[in-house]
């Protein structure tokens, strides 16, 4: 007999909805998550205020309430935290899922110990793999991909590279607190999908020159005191203390190649799965949350992948019956 009916990988919002769908459903299940409850929320800057409202990050319509229609960072943690611990449910945290073989059962192996399942559910996410620049120095420890909090860069020479609402939000906030920044954007204006109520904000701190944007530029090398910036009008060199490269995330592609997904032949690389049952190109094994989208990371969110949860215990009881 194995050792549960599901595991799920991944304890994010969706990876929970499915433990709490699971459990609601009687199946015996293991949520193995790799960090901390929802790591990558905690992993957010500690400012940030999601785009969507707060009923729209509810799972399972258990009320979300937070003190505006769009909650922040610490009140997203308090509710999936609550979800977990009010319902007991049954999450390793801090165990880091390094294979899925698939035999009769799904043999699952983690850094700390190997279990066996019927199903299994990925719920991976994508925010573990950066899309890099790929630009001499970014190796260098002044370069990071992620962005946590203003105060560490008041003062100090700061480059944003990306267009989209991280690079935006983290321009915004530590220009705010004092930094002395530049924005290099690849394209030709701020991103479309900005959220409406900060695109005017970052326009006007343009304009006015409090933010120094290059527009249609790239960096194409980081110095330990400089970066190196193609522009429409030649090369330029900024000083610079600091790099937050934030030009979006990936999933991980290789971890479900590995595990037998199929992904779609063009640069989407749109994982295989059937969209009634979420059930992938192997039978028995599903996706849930914003790893469906492949590159479109953009596509999937909390809002239009929470039912997820529901539509794959919904087949698995099917397929028991
Ligand atoms: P995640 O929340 O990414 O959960 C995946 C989990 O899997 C993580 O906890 C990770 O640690 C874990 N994991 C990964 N690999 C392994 C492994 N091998 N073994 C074990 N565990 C593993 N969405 C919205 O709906 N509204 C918003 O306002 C919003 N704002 C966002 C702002 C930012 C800055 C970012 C980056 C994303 C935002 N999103 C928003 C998208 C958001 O990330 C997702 O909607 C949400 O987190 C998706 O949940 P998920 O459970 O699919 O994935």
């Amino acid at each position: 007999n194995p050792d549960f009916d599901i595991i799920i990988v991944g304890g994010g919002p969706i990876g929970i909805a499915c433990g709490l769908e699971a459990q609601k459903n009687g199946l015996s299940y293991v949520i193995l998550e790799k960090g901390p409850i929802v790591n990558s929320l905690f992993n957010y800057p500690v400012n940030m205020q999601f785009f969507s409202s707060s009923e729209r990050l509810e799972i399972d319509d258990i009320p979300f309430i937070s003190k505006e229609a769009k909650p922040k960072r610490d009140e997203a943690l308090e509710y999936y935290r609550r979800i977990v611990t009010s319902n007991k449910l049954n999450i390793h945290l801090f165990e880091r899922v390094e294979s899925i073989q698939k035999n009769d059962l799904f043999r699952v192996v983690t850094d700390k110990n190997a279990y066996s399942s019927r199903k299994v559910i990925i719920a991976t996410g994508f925010y573990d793999l950066p899309n890099m620049l790929g630009v001499p120095g970014e190796e260098l420890p002044k370069v990071s991909h992620y962005y946590k909090d203003p105060h560490f860069y008041a003062s100090q020479k700061l480059a944003v590279v990306g267009a989209s609402n991280s690079a935006i939000d983290a321009a915004l906030e530590c220009w705010r607190k004092g930094a002395e920044v530049s924005l290099i954007i690849r394209g030709p204006e701020v991103g479309q999908r900005v959220k409406y109520w900060v695109r005017p904000d970052i326009i006007n701190r343009i304009e006015e020159g409090s933010i120094n944007a290059l527009y249609n530029s790239e960096i194409i090398e980081i110095l330990p005191e400089e970066i190196r910036v193609r522009t429409p009008e030649g090369e330029k060199r900024l000083a610079n203390d600091f790099v937050l490269a934030l030009t979006g995330y990936q999933p991980n592609f290789d971890f479900l190649v590995n595990a037998g997904i199929a992904l779609s032949e063009d640069e989407k690389r749109i994982p295989q799965y059937d969209p009634d049952s979420m059930e992938t190109n192997v039978s028995g094994l599903y996706l849930a949350g914003v790893i469906c989208g492949g590159m479109e990371t953009h596509k999937w969110f909390i809002e239009n992948s929470r039912d997820h949860a529901k539509r794959i215990i919904r087949h698995v009881l099917t397929l028991q019956d």
